[in-house]
């Protein structure tokens, strides 16, 4: 095994290195390294598997080419690891992170997400999927006969809960584990930014595959991707637009991805900064955006909220995620005998609407539309 040297990267060089811990001890492994093994405990997990069956942005009903919560954890994974490399980062930590990034989301994306906490803050708790994540690796999968959980490294699990925000240890006592008075290492900083990257090319894509998006419409309002359009179509004269727009998305991936590269390395040298202990302790995150970059990115996000994310068709389908999700949440409330038997005994723990959060929040959008149609029948539940 060859492990990275480089002294802002996450060290496996030492298997008793705090971040290679794990909270029950397992014997090092010959040929893999910890975080290898991590990345190789996530792709197993049934949480993993049940990405497939959860929205990104487009129920897979419409059509076959969407992605899905699990595609788009494959491309926000394939960046992140040219990331890392091009950084001269650990990888395999980078990798294990983006893998599990999206673990915590609920069915029906971010409109499941809505719902689900809502239903929570009327019993006083709210929904993380960072925190949902944690519990998941940590609680839910259950492959082990020693332990329960999937029995990460820290540096994985502390990835899990801080790549994307940051916790204070006031509102968060039980994270205090995870240093929260400091940064995370690059390999978890990276990982909001290329899901960033990811989700702004394939939501272009994905919203002109709908119909919901028109080429012409983006060229003119979509600032990064514009400048895109206009090389690839000096380069491909008399193209059809289709294709210069895949070429311009492809264009526009790379043109973030090394605008990320490039200014991350650049804060690294303006502070100084050499060390990992150096990039934790630094008072912002070091990887980060051009200013210039910056500002499309935001101008881009603005654009997909005002035009795709709260577009009326995709409305109706959030309004209808939102009364599955809180029906079934109210159902299994009033009637927690109906839960599947192995979360009876965490309800005197967990307490019963963190319960019912978990077991709704691990569904695919197949699954609780077959709970849903199941208990519709029955008398209690409100029609919708
Ligand atoms: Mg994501």
């Amino acid at each position: 095994m060859s492990f990275n040297q480089n002294p802002r990267a996450v060290s496996e060089s030492d298997p008793g290195a705090p971040l290679c811990v794990r909270a029950f001890p397992a014997p090092a492994h010959a040929n893999r390294t910890p975080f290898q093994r991590d990345r190789e405990r996530i792709v197993q997990a049934r949480a993993f598997r049940r990405l497939a069956g959860k929205t990104q942005v487009f129920t897979s009903r419409a059509s076959d080419h969407f992605r899905s919560r699990l595609t788009h954890t494959m491309e926000v994974a394939q960046i992140a690891r040219h990331v890392a490399c091009a950084l001269d980062l650990n990888e395999d930590l980078a990798e294990a992170l983006a893998l599990v990034h999206d673990i915590g989301h609920p069915p029906f994306g971010h409109a499941g997400e809505r719902a689900l906490d809502q239903c929570l803050q009327r019993h006083g708790l709210r929904f993380d999927h960072n925190i949902h994540a944690l519990r998941i690796v940590e609680h839910f999968e259950q492959r082990y006969a020693a332990h329960r959980g999937l029995n990460l490294t820290l540096g994985v699990r502390e990835g899990i809960i801080k790549h994307s925000r940051d916790y204070s240890p006031v509102t968060h006592p039980e994270l205090a584990i995870y240093f929260l008075d400091q940064a995370p290492p690059l390999e978890a900083q990276i990982i909001d930014l290329t899901d960033e990257i990811a989700y702004l090319t394939a939501d272009l894509d994905d919203g002109v595959e709908s119909g919901l998006l028109e080429i012409a419409h983006l060229r003119q309002h979509v600032r990064v991707l514009s400048r895109c359009f206009n090389i690839v179509e000096r380069q491909h004269p008399n193209v059809d637009e289709k294709y210069l727009f895949h070429e311009a998305l492809q264009l526009m991936q790379n043109v973030l991805t090394d605008d990320l590269i490039n200014t991350t390395r650049a804060n690294l040298e303006l502070h100084a900064l050499e060390t990992l202990q150096g990039v934790r302790f630094h008072r912002q995150r070091v990887a980060t955006f051009s200013p210039e970059v910056e500002a499309e990115r935001l101008q881009e996000k603005q654009y997909l909220y005002d035009h795709l994310y709260t577009c009326p068709e995709l409305e109706l389908e959030h309004n209808k995620a939102e009364e599955v999700v809180t029906a079934l949440f109210d159902y299994w409330i009033e009637s927690p005998e109906e839960l599947p038997e192995g979360y009876h005994e965490d309800i005197q723990t967990e307490g019963l609407a963190r319960v019912v959060a978990d077991y709704i929040a691990g569904m695919t959008d197949a699954y609780i539309l077959l709970q849903y149609a199941m208990v519709k029948r029955r008398p209690r539940l409100p029609r919708v």
